[in-house]
């Protein structure tokens, strides 16, 4: 893969796959950097109109007629970037990578499971494609704003050659380590916001029951050292005006619980916490229609009360 610079980005054009709460505002920001975009999404509709808005091309990948340099996915999990790549799967879709010229870079974008990434990677060596992970923090609030969090794992050269295109997503760029390593700390990164959220919900509940106010709950733990993502930016916004409308959902947070899950028992690691948290969402997720928010949560563990 030959270095990015700017003037190649602004001259050549970028595959952009899964236009989904977080995909939407990143596509924008792209677009509106001056990026040419060729979309697609497994919503037809919905991909005809981020065309339609924003000057970009949607293309499905059979009719794929152009030389992509580069293409980003924003799934919503790594068996999804696969049949999205190889085909097959539910989608149905004939393979993007078979698609691909050599030298051309996929960016995974997605939360997707870390030792599915690498062997993702040595199927698309084979092909002459490179291949990198770089999943990204902060929701679809930051995605908006270009403030994201993104940790890449793979070639350290490759993430240098593209950090112009990643600045245009996130504002705190990290290379992390080999392939799979972004998705790694990624799945890390949701367990520990994941007990947080789940440990603040706990504390509220027990507060209420012995004759706190939740409001009043929260601003003690965010004047005190119990605040957390979640106490300070999901209580009063998401949880406490029962708006439950983060953006980001139930089932993508109990898949990323489950991925950090299953590294620790790769690596024979008794994790007791990460257990017992995983467990918790599952049942949640199990228990709630599809598509709740993550902040539901809350509401679960109060019904079980
Ligand atoms: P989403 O469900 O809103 O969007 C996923 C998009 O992928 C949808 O538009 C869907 O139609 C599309 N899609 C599904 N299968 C497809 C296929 N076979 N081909 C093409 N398109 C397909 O999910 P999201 O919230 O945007 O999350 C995307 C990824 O980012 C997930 O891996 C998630 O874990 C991660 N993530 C989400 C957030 C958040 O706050 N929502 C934050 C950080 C990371």
């Amino acid at each position: 893969m030959r270095k990015i610079s700017d003037m190649d980005l602004k001259q050549s054009t970028v595959g952009f796959i899964g236009l989904g709460k977080m995909g939407w505002p990143i596509a924008r920001n792209l677009s509106s950097s001056g990026i040419r975009l060729i979309v697609n999404d497994a919503d037809m509709d919905v991909a005809k109109r981020f065309a339609d808005t924003y000057s970009a091309r949607f293309v499905s990948y059979e009719d794929l007629d152009e030389e992509l340099g580069v293409v980003i996915l924003m799934l919503p999990n790594g068996d999804i970037v696969n049949s999205v790549l190889f085909g097959g799967g539910e989608s149905g879709a004939s393979g993007l990578a078979h698609r691909l010229g050599k030298g051309s870079l996929v960016i995974d974008m997605s939360s997707s499971e870390p030792n599915g990434t690498r062997e993702r990677g040595q199927a698309l060596a084979e092909l002459g494609i490179a291949f990198i992970d770089a999943p990204v923090s902060g929701g679809v609030k930051k995605a908006e704003s270009r403030e994201l969090a993104v940790m890449v794992g793979g070639d350290e050269q490759i993430y240098k050659d593209i950090s112009p295109l990643l600045a245009m997503m996130g504002n705190k760029l990290f290379y992390v380590g080999p392939l799979g390593a972004g998705h790694a700390i990624k799945a890390l990164n949701n367990y520990v916001s994941a007990a947080g959220l789940v440990a603040a919900s706990d504390a509220v509940q027990i507060a209420r029951n012995f004759g706190i106010e939740p409001a009043k709950a929260i601003d003690v733990l965010n004047a005190s050292s119990g605040r957390n993502n979640s106490t300070e930016g999901k209580f009063q916004q998401f949880i406490l005006s029962q708006a439950f409308n983060s953006g980001f959902s139930l089932g993508l947070m109990a898949k990323d619980l489950g991925i950090a899950l299953s590294m620790a028992e790769g690596l024979h690691r008794n994790s007791p916490v990460l257990e017992a948290c995983a467990e918790l969402w599952n049942q949640a997720k199990h228990s709630m229609p599809e598509g709740r928010d993550h902040t539901e949560i809350f509401r679960f563990m109060s019904e079980r009360e």
